[in-house]
């Protein structure tokens, strides 16, 4: 069997992405010797033991990476300020410390400044996952067949990069490197507007009269069914998401409500040609995910 990618790897939040990334060790996939799981509330960590996904839990971030070589952020982007602030000083020198965040430009702000010197940090994000969460919601296959971008800051040790690169093609995984404020622009489109609009449409079905929402529940498999999937997602996760990439998000959504109102207007002039337009090129965009193997 080949040797594991990391001697000693902590797991820092153990959720849907964390708990995945710990079931694959115990696939046969090695992916470290050894891995301590780190989260927040003890409810979390007595869970991680009852899985026995993990060699070892501790509450404190500062104990779970001592003596790691392999350290990833698994929590919410919103804690990593408060993290890397902990775990900062008890980091190896030599000891590769990346995350799974969804946003990256946020992560080298919040995160870099207290990466010591000879600690090699390679910000890295898998592009899946599922409206579930908690230790209960990961699975082995979670990032099978699926893009993993990983965005090394200027001057990152190649040998590094390529270690993290290793780790998550065990993890079944693409992986492709990227600026991160082009990670940024692209999540923004593909992922963070898609979630912000769920969101929003279920609030405004749900504002509506009572008797109305319960007929939208009723014929929700028309297509609200699908929003409602997307809109299950973790609050407190998207919450992170959203204020950590803002700029890239709100530049995004102006250019959707400006195509957004060129519907309503085709709507209103009854413009047959520029719906059907529309909606050619929605149907083409879903045939060319469907050949790619991403849908
Ligand atoms: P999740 O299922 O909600 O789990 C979050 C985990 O982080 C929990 O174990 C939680 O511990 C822990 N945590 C929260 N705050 C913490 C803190 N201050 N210190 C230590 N642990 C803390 O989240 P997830 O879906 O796995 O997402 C984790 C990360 O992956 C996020 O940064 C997200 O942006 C990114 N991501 C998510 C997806 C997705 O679709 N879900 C896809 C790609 C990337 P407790 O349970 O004890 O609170």
């Amino acid at each position: 069997m080949a040797e594991p990618v990391f001697r000693r790897l902590a797991l820092i939040g153990l959720g849907l992405i964390g708990s995945s990334i710990a079931r694959i060790n115990l696939d046969g996939r090695p992916l470290a010797g050894e891995v301590i799981a780190c989260a927040r509330t003890p409810k979390t960590l007595a869970r991680v033991v009852e899985l026995g996904i993990a060699d070892r839990v501790e509450a404190d971030p500062a104990r779970a990476v001592a003596g790691c070589d392999g350290v990833i952020l698994c929590a919410p982007v919103g804690s990593f300020a408060d993290l890397a602030a902990a775990i900062g000083p008890h980091l190896h020198p030599g000891a590769i410390l990346s995350d799974v965040g969804s946003t990256k430009q946020s992560v080298i702000r919040d995160v870099g400044p207290h990466v010591p010197a000879g600690v090699h940090f390679i910000p890295g994000h898998p592009l899946a996952g599922t409206e579930y969460s908690g230790p209960d919601a990961g699975f082995a296959a979670l990032f099978t067949g699926r893009w993993t971008l990983l965005t090394p800051p200027e001057g990152a040790d190649p040998a590094a990069v390529e270690r993290m690169a290793e780790f998550w093609r065990r993890c079944g995984a693409m992986v492709e490197t990227m600026e991160p404020g082009h990670h940024d622009r692209v999540l923004a489109i593909v992922s963070h507007l898609p979630h912000l609009i769920a969101f929003t449409i279920c609030g405004t079905a749900d504002d509506l009269a009572d008797e109305s929402r319960s007929q939208v529940l009723k014929f929700a498999a028309s297509g609200f069914r699908d929003f409602t999937r997307i809109a299950a997602s973790d609050p407190v996760m998207w919450r992170d998401v959203f204020l950590n990439n803002r700029e890239a998000l709100l530049e995004m959504l102006a250019r959707f409500m400006e195509d957004a109102q060129a519907m309503a207007r085709a709507v209103r002039w009854a413009d047959a040609a520029y719906i059907e337009d529309k909606v050619e090129r929605g149907r083409k965009i879903r045939r060319s995910l469907i050949e790619l193997k991403q849908a």
